[in-house]
């Protein structure tokens, strides 16, 4: 039986990685880790500061600076982003601010940048990290990887309700095309583009409720844990 157990869940936008993997590592004790929110944070902070993020060499000359401090608390098992000590967990879920994380995500310094600060959340606790290169990159020796997704039609719907029900404004057309241009820029990227890692498990929510995926995962890790 292993002691610890690290699952990585990688999939396109709006496949319900962080909803279904918070409501696993909450049924497991695990603790839930949310990569793309480190993306975001990202992304909007050289924003709110005039960096271009198109422009790589300056966004990796500002990251170099120092002017970045970036930090996940969890406050009542919740996680919460922070940049420079001010708590951007709220202000990152826009549409736009979807789109600086993506644009941020092809900058090898940025990803660079990352790395050491999601590797050092697993290596003491048992962890469920969504992202797009865990089982791939940052957790490439993790005990179990899902690739979890969905079809296009429906992770846009999804996607557009989750808006709709945060009172944030949205359009369905331009839901789905922002999740296909995301999704083809992130498995198109140099590096660490999104992938299903070779012993990833494929685990495809398409007609699944919530409730059907998450007890499809919790399954697959019950299974690891009871070996
Ligand atoms: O998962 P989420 O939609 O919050 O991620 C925002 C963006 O951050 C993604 O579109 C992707 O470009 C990037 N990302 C990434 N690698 C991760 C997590 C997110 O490149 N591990």
């Amino acid at each position: 039986m292993c002691n610890i157990i690290r699952t990585a869940i990688d999939g396109p936008v709006g496949a319900g990685k962080s909803t279904i993997a918070r409501e696993c590592a909450r049924r497991l004790g695990f603790i839930y880790i949310d990569t793309g929110a480190l993306y975001r944070a990202i992304g909007v902070f050289c924003n709110e500061n005039s960096i271009d993020v198109h422009d790589d060499k300056a966004t990796a000359e500002f990251i170099a600076s120092g002017a970045i401090n970036i930090e996940l608390r969890f406050i009542n098992k919740e996680q919460r982003v922070f940049v420079n000590n001010s708590d951007y967990t709220e202000k990152i879920r826009t549409p736009d601010a979807s789109m600086l994380a993506s644009r941020v995500s092809a900058n090898p310094e940025v990803r660079a940048f990352l790395l050491e600060l999601q590797r050092s959340f697993a290596r003491d606790n048992s962890v469920i990290m969504d992202g797009r290169d865990i089982g791939t990159v940052v957790l490439p020796d993790a005990e179990i990887k899902i690739f979890l997704t969905a079809d296009p039609e429906e992770r846009a719907k999804r996607r557009y309700d989750e808006l709709i029900e945060k009172g944030v404004s949205a359009d369905y057309e331009t839901v789905l095309a922002d999740l296909n241009k995301r999704d083809y820029d992130d498995s198109h990227r140099a590096n660490a583009p999104l992938k299903q890692a070779d012993d990833a498990i494929l685990v495809n929510t398409t007609g699944n409720t919530f409730e059907q995926s998450v007890e499809r995962i919790v399954k697959i890790i019950n299974e690891k844990l009871n070996k």
